[in-house]
């Protein structure tokens, strides 16, 4: 399978799509034949998740020469659980957690699998530069990130978050990052204002000649990268066969997804999941008070010139959601003059518009809710009064939506929600959401709630407060470029 540009005519191997992130011309790669040709669904199901990991990254990913291995190395031993993402009943609705991963986030998932794959390009394709990753993070994707690449040889990783935009958990999670080749730097503005600085630097030290002749590559672990998305694909198939292994559903029964989504990369593996044959029928895309994906999909019209709010579910609090593009690339029957036109509009005027023929392609799969604050907390509180099961903010988002749909679509087909985050990396929310007085740092609070549930605290977390912080660099978005520069010595 050979991947190709959203934006234009460009194509490469999947090796070289994973080295370069993005495609040159800024579009996103994706698969350039039918993604479900060749692929036994039927197959998957019943096998363990590593096993299934292997089958259908060897799908997606082809010229990788030996998946198993590296399948194994990026997953065994590191997480919670064998089968790493567990799926729970809780009341009427099947919960996929899936952070029970090395740094509690869903991200793990993807980003204990991108080094290998990096790894593995580069020594089939001979590329001896070294791999230096650049990424924004809107909280878990650079713990995530790092906690793959450190001390990882060949590789360097640059990670920028939003100055205040994070939870202090997730900023402890990165500030104690150890290893030779992280760096972590916060940026003032939002996320949106980060990781358009972050892409624009990206670009523009990518045509410098002074990196290449340094031997230095730059790279992305954001999920616009096609290796990242990958992986996630694998869960969706995991949760259904976790089903007809409870007899809940024989082969072949249809089920719905939930999916707190941001970046909209979780929900598009899912697309792919059932593009590959999975009886997926709804994806419903949770959105909170940023709720531009909720809007883009009821209207058509995706329109980031509106007030951005900072909410219980930071990972959430996008504007600009990078893997739609993907999406649109699909739905407008492969043509990448309307994606670049469409593109072309976001950036220039902070909008476009999608026409309904397109729009009713999106919509055969994908619903969308939006959740408010309150009643984030209130499901929270809801969830573990009714249920006596604790989630996160954006977990309670996508369990609220899951519900609202519910009560759209009453009928027997199963509904699986995904879980995104451990609890305990947002303590602040889930005291005030269970009645806990919130006093005290989050580590306190991590204690208060632990001995109000019982639920376990991640060893990750609770040892993170006695590391010392050792990245402490804020900078504002103009001097990102020089930044980068500075750490790689050109
Ligand atoms: C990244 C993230 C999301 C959003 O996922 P996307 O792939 O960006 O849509 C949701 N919840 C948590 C906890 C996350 O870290």
């Amino acid at each position: 399978m050979d991947y190709r540009s959203t934006r234009s005519e460009f194509r490469c191997n999947c090796l070289d799509a994973v080295l370069k992130g993005i495609a040159p011309d800024g579009g996103l790669f994706i698969s350039d034949s039918d993604i479900g040709k060749g692929f036994d669904w039927k197959s998957v199901i019943g096998l363990n998740t590593l096993g299934m990991a292997e089958k259908i990254l060897s799908h997606l990913l082809p010229d990788f020469k030996d998946m198993k291995d590296l399948v194994n190395k990026a997953y065994k031993g590191k997480f919670e659980t064998e089968d790493l993402t567990p799926l729970v009943k809780v009341g009427d609705k099947y919960v996929l957690e899936l952070f029970r991963g090395p740094t509690s986030a869903f991200k793990d998932v993807a980003l204990s699998m991108l080094p290998q794959l990096i790894l593995a390009a580069k020594k089939q394709t001979g590329d001896d530069k070294e791999t230096v990753i650049l990424t924004a993070t809107s909280g878990d994707t650079g713990k995530a990130a790092m906690e793959g690449f450190h001390d990882v040889p060949g590789t360097r990783i640059i990670v920028f978050y939003p100055d205040g935009g994070v939870s202090p958990i997730q900023r402890a999670q990165m500030a104690t990052q150890e290893g030779s080749n992280v760096k972590v730097c916060a940026v003032k503005g939002n996320f949106d204002d980060c990781q358009t600085a972050v892409k624009m630097a990206f670009s523009k030290i990518n045509s410098m000649k002074e990196l290449s002749q340094a031997k230095k590559a730059l790279s992305s672990a954001n999920s616009i990268n096609i290796g990242r998305l990958a992986p996630q694909v694998v869960y969706y198939f995991k949760a259904y066969s976790d089903l007809v292994a409870m007899g809940r559903i024989k082969t072949g029964d249809k089920v719905d997804f939930t999916v707190p989504s941001g970046n909209f990369g979780d929900i598009l593996a899912g697309y792919f999941a059932k593009l590959m044959g999975l009886p997926v029928r709804n994806l419903i895309c949770a959105s909170n008070e940023n709720k531009v994906l909720t809007d883009f999909i009821r209207t058509g019209l995706y329109d980031k010139r509106r007030p951005f709010y900072r909410t219980s579910s930071p990972s959430m609090d996008i504007l600009v959601s990078s893997n739609l593009e993907r999406l649109l690339f699909l739905a407008s029957g492969c043509k990448p003059e309307t994606v670049s036109k469409w593109m072309a509009d976001l950036s220039s005027q902070g909008f476009f518009q999608v026409d309904e023929k397109y729009m009713a392609v999106i919509r055969e799969t994908f619903l969308s809710y939006s959740c408010t604050e309150k009643e984030t907390i209130r499901t929270i509180g809801d969830v573990y009064k009714k249920d006596n099961y604790l989630c996160d903010p954006h977990t309670a988002v996508g369990m609220k939506v899951a519900d609202d749909y519910k009560k759209d679509n009453k009928d027997d087909v199963p509904m699986i929600v995904l879980s995104t985050a451990s609890p305990y990396k947002f303590p602040t929310p889930v005291s005030e959401a269970i009645g806990l007085a919130v006093q005290g740092s989050e580590f306190e609070q991590i204690k208060a709630i632990n001995k109000k549930t019982g639920v376990p605290v991640p060893k990750n977390l609770s040892s993170l407060e006695s590391k010392k912080a050792i990245h402490n660099d804020v900078i504002d978005r103009e001097n990102i470029l020089k930044y980068v520069l500075s750490v790689l010595g050109i």
